[in-house]
C-alpha cells in the first residue's frame, strides 16, 4: 500500500526553482534515505509532504496515506491528524517543559486531553509516554526539563512522541546532522527499530551517505531540485 505519492511536484521561490518535477512513491513500511547537498531541495520536498507549505509557487500533487495534501498548489487539510510526524534537525521540543510533557503533547499541535493547563494527562497516558521513552532508551529523563537533554536525547524524545501519537509516517529532516557519530548511530538505531517493530514508514534526509547505506535499503538522491538517483543504497555511488 502506498504511504506517500509525489507526482511532478515543482516549487519556485521567486526566481529560485527549489523543486523541479519531482516524482516518487514510498510504500508502507519502507525506510528510505533522502540525500543531497545543501540547497538541493530536500527540506522543501519534506515540507510539502508534511503539509507545511502554503502552496504559493507549487505545482504538482502530493498524496499521503491516500489523502491529497497538495494539488496544483492548493494545500488540503483533509489529512488524518497525527498520521504524519515530522522531526527536524533541532528545536523539536518545548525546552521549558519536561520531557514527559513534550512526549504527551504530541507533534504539530495535536494535543490529547488538553484542558488549558499542562499536567492534566491521565495515568494511562503518562504510562504510555513513559513506555515510549523506554522504547527509545531514555526512560530516566522523563521528569527533566527538555533543555537539559543532549542533542541525541532530544531527537529520541521526539521519536517517542511519534510513537505516542501513533503516527503511521515519520519524516525526519536531517535529524542527525548536529550530532556526534555515536549519538547519530543511536538515533538511527531507534528509527530503524520503530520502522521494524511498529511498521512506521520512515523518510529520513541525511548529509552522510554512509548512514544511508547502513540503515536504509533504498536511497533517493537530489541535486538542484531534481531526483538524480532512486534505488538500492548499496548501488549508490560515492559521488553523492
Ligand atoms: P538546510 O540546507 O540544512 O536545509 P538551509 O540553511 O538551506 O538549511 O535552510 C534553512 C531554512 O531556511 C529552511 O526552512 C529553508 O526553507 C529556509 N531558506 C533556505 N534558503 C532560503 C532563502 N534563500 N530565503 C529564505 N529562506 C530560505
Ligand atoms: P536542502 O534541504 O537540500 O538544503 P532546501 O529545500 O532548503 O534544500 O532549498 C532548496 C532551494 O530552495 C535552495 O536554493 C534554497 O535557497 C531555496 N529555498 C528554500 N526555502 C526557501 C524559502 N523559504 N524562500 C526562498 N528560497 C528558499
Amino acid at each position: 500500500m502506498t504511504a506517500i505519492s509525489v507526482s511532478n511536484l515543482s516549487k519556485r521561490y521567486g526566481k529560485t526553482t527549489a523543486l523541479d518535477q519531482v516524482s516518487l512513491e514510498l510504500q508502507r513500511g519502507e525506510m528510505v534515505a533522502l540525500i543531497g547537498a545543501s540547497g538541493s531541495g530536500k527540506s522543501t520536498l519534506i515540507r510539502h509532504i508534511a503539509g507545511l507549505e502554503m502552496g504559493d509557487g507549487t505545482a504538482g500533487k502530493v498524496t499521503v496515506l491516500g489523502n491529497i495534501s497538495q494539488d496544483g498548489g492548493r494545500p488540503n487539510r483533509s489529512n488524518k491528524r497525527g498520521a504524519v510526524s515530522v522531526i527536524f534537525q533541532q528545536f523539536n521540543l518545548v525546552t521549558r517543559l519536561s520531557v514527559l510533557t513534550n512526549v504527551l503533547i504530541g507533534n504539530l499541535g495535536r494535543v490529547p486531553r488538553w484542558r488549558g493547563t499542562i499536567g492534566v494527562f491521565n495515568k494511562a497516558e503518562k504510562e504510555k509516554a513513559q513506555a515510549a521513552l523506554a522504547r527509545v532508551g531514555i526512560p530516566q529523563v522523563a521528569a527533566q526539563r527538555s533543555s537539559t537533554l543532549s542533542g541525541g536525547q532530544q531527537q529520541r524524545a521526539a521519536i517517542a512522541r511519534t510513537l505516542v501519537q501513533q503516527a503511521e509516517i515519520l519524516i525526519a529532516d536531517e535529524p542527525i546532522s548536529a550530532l556526534d557519530p555515536s549519538s547519530a548511530r543511536r538515533v538511527m538505531d531507534v528509527l530503524a527499530d520503530i520502522n521494524n517493530q511498529d511498521n512506521i514508514t520512515v523518510l529520513v534526509s541525511l548529509h552522510q551517505v554512509e548512514y544511508a547505506r547502513r540503515y536504509c535499503k533504498r536511497t533517493i538522491a537530489m541535486r538542484d531540485g531534481r531526483i538524480v538517483y532512486d534505488g538500492p543504497s548499496t548501488a549508490l555511488s560515492n559521488a553523492f
